[in-house]
């Protein structure tokens, strides 16, 4: 695998490894985890925090959990968490280690953390308060000013013991009681100023069921299930900074009350991926979902990563982008041509090659016998001879790109217009006679005659110099093939910046499907397979509709960054 990039996280590990701070018999020294909560696919982003997690766990021999933040039950389903869990198997990664299977849930620690819940209550260190939650985020206050103290939070203990077994019961309406930690009304981190860590909520959780009406909130779950997992190193991004104290105090007093043992994890934060002409925010995708300006969640002008991969983007891909975007404590851009780029350079050694038509135009023959073919051969992979060869005939007709014939060709135009010469590549070199064009003036066909002793590969091949080469293949064998061809989904590279409302942004020529031609020998091709097309750039067929005999390419990136000013 690729050579990872230091980084202040690695620089972290290597310390505490010299500090020996997490030692502990049987257990490795580096423990990480991918926390997503299951109400949404993954997208781009999400790739950066599982390269993260589970390329450190892999790089220190230490392992890696896949753990399901699910303690919002209204907004969490099952097919996500499915899709997740395919996502990161696709990316490559493996939530096993040594034959255990470290797939874990937050709700599967719901018994626990309630335990903990009373422990804390039992010390002190939390209370319930039974005022509405608008008077409880006013009396929080401002970040310049200290909050106040709500009139409930010297409630005694026992009292609050028996509301809060009461609240499990389901004796109270949601809204009526929450749970709070106990900390400094005066904090100058917000999240210290006695936030809420349990409420009540009717809701059915896909996992649970029924079996609970209350459900602990991500600031006092999330290190609680860090600590149960023995996790080291939990990796967050940088808008946790603020809610680092709370992680710390909440396993602090758990510690004290004999609850959790040390050594704590610890949370560390990293900047998230912000990629240019892209959105990464659940939210927003679900809204492109929704309003119908794509085809679903794994639209392949997504980034999602069901969206990259239907796109055709490689795993091996996604992960050489991460290595090469780094990690990082300072918030940045990267530009998406970083990430089509990733992809031009994993597949450009192993992508087999082919032709294919996009825009069909008749190419004929004239001075070629009817009804005769020719043999001819090229390499699968240039650079690859053990690859082997593909075969494919020439005849009297051909298909030529559109693009590739002018009537009126305009300056530096070196491919087929009436009296110039080219090549058709690994074939032969013709000479444009004449068109054909409808009433409407429409070129309908092209016409040319070709030089017999000028086949590629032959010596006489030599004598001709010629600038333009253009990809062909024979009316007698092409296949047809559908083809769509995606571009960026936005035309904006900030689309979400500021107040900009980022439906406003989308790019209205995104996606063309046209009706096209490759060359026959993958005419039988199994879906998510990837090729260059010669000249066009890099193709898929399509995951969910190519079927043999009814092809569906995506166009993944052109051969070049076209994008940049
Ligand atoms: P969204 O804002 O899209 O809803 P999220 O952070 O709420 O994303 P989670 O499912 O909670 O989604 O994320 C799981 C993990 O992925 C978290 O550790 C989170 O920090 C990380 N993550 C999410 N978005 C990014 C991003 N853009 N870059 C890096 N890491 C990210
Ligand atoms: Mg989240
Ligand atoms: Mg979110």
């Amino acid at each position: 695998h690729i050579e990872q990039a230091s980084n202040f996280i690695r620089q972290k590990i290597d310390a505490d490894t010299a500090a020996a701070k997490f030692k502990r018999a049987g257990l490795p020294s580096v423990i990480t985890r991918f926390p997503p909560e299951p109400n949404g696919y993954l997208h781009i982003g999400h790739a950066k925090s599982i390269c993260l997690n589970f390329g450190m766990a892999r790089d220190y021999g230490g392992r890696c959990h896949l753990r399901f933040d699910d303690t919002n039950p209204e907004k969490e389903s099952v097919e996500y968490v499915n899709s997740i869990k395919d996502t990161v198997q696709w990316l490559g990664f493996d939530w096993h280690s040594n034959g255990v299977e470290h797939l874990h849930y937050a709700s599967d620690y719901f018994e626990q953390l309630y335990q903990f819940a009373e422990r804390l209550i039992q010390a002190g260190h939390a209370y319930i308060d039974s005022q509405d939650g608008d008077t409880i985020r006013f009396q929080r206050g401002q970040l310049n000013s200290p909050g106040m103290n709500s009139p409930f939070r010297d409630r005694p203990v026992d009292e609050s013991l028996d509301i809060f077994h009461r609240m499990r019961a389901g004796e109270f309406a949601e809204g009526t009681h929450v749970l709070r930690a106990k900390i400094d009304m005066a904090s100058s981190f917000m999240a210290m100023r006695d936030p809420v860590i349990y409420r009540i909520r009717y809701a059915h959780h896909h996992r649970t069921g029924d079996a609970w009406c209350i459900y602990p909130l991500y600031d006092f779950t999330h290190c609680i299930s860090d600590a149960i997992e023995q996790v080291t190193h939990s990796l967050c991004t940088l808008e946790f900074e603020n809610n680092r104290p709370l992680y710390n105090w909440v396993l602090a007093r758990l510690v004290e009350v004999g609850a959790l043992a040390q050594p704590l994890p610890e949370q560390t934060e990293f900047a998230r991926l912000n990629l240019t002409y892209a959105i990464t925010s659940k939210r927003k995708l679900l809204k492109l979902v929704e309003e119908n300006k794509v085809d679903g969640w794994d639209d392949p002008r997504m980034m999602t990563l069901v969206g990259i991969r239907r796109r055709g983007f490689t795993p091996e891909s996604i992960r050489l982008f991460c290595e090469r975007i780094g990690v990082s404590k300072a918030d940045s851009w990267i530009d998406m041509s970083t990430l089509e780029q990733a992809v031009r350079d994993d597949l450009d050694e192993k992508a087999p090659r082919a032709v294919a038509v996009l825009k069909p135009l008749k190419l004929i023959i004239d001075n070629y016998p009817d009804g005769q073919t020719e043999p001819c051969k090229a390499p699968v992979h240039p650079h690859h001879p053990e690859m082997g060869e593909r075969h494919f005939v020439f005849s009297k007709e051909l298909w030529i790109e559109h693009d590739d014939f002018m009537v009126e060709p305009m300056k530096g135009f070196f491919r087929l217009f009436v009296g110039n010469k080219v090549r058709l590549r690994h074939g032969f070199v013709i000479e444009c006679t004449s068109y054909d064009s409808d009433e409407h003036g429409n070129v309908t066909a092209v016409h040319a005659n070709y030089y017999a002793d000028s086949k590629s590969g032959t010596e006489g091949s030599n004598n001709y110099k010629v600038k333009g080469n253009i990809h062909w293949l024979s009316n007698e064998s092409a296949v047809s093939a559908e083809i769509r061809v995606y571009d960026r989904l936005f035309s904006d590279a900030h689309p979400d910046a500021g107040d900009k409302d980022f439906l406003d942004a989308l790019n209205a020529d995104s996606k063309h499907i046209s009706q096209g031609y490759v060359e026959s020998g993958i005419a039988n091709v199994a879906a998510e397979t990837h090729f260059q097309f010669e000249r066009l750039g890099y193709f898929v067929t399509d995951r969910v509709d190519s079927k043999s005999g009814a092809l569906v390419f995506n166009r993944i990136v052109g051969l070049k960054d076209v994008w940049q000013k």
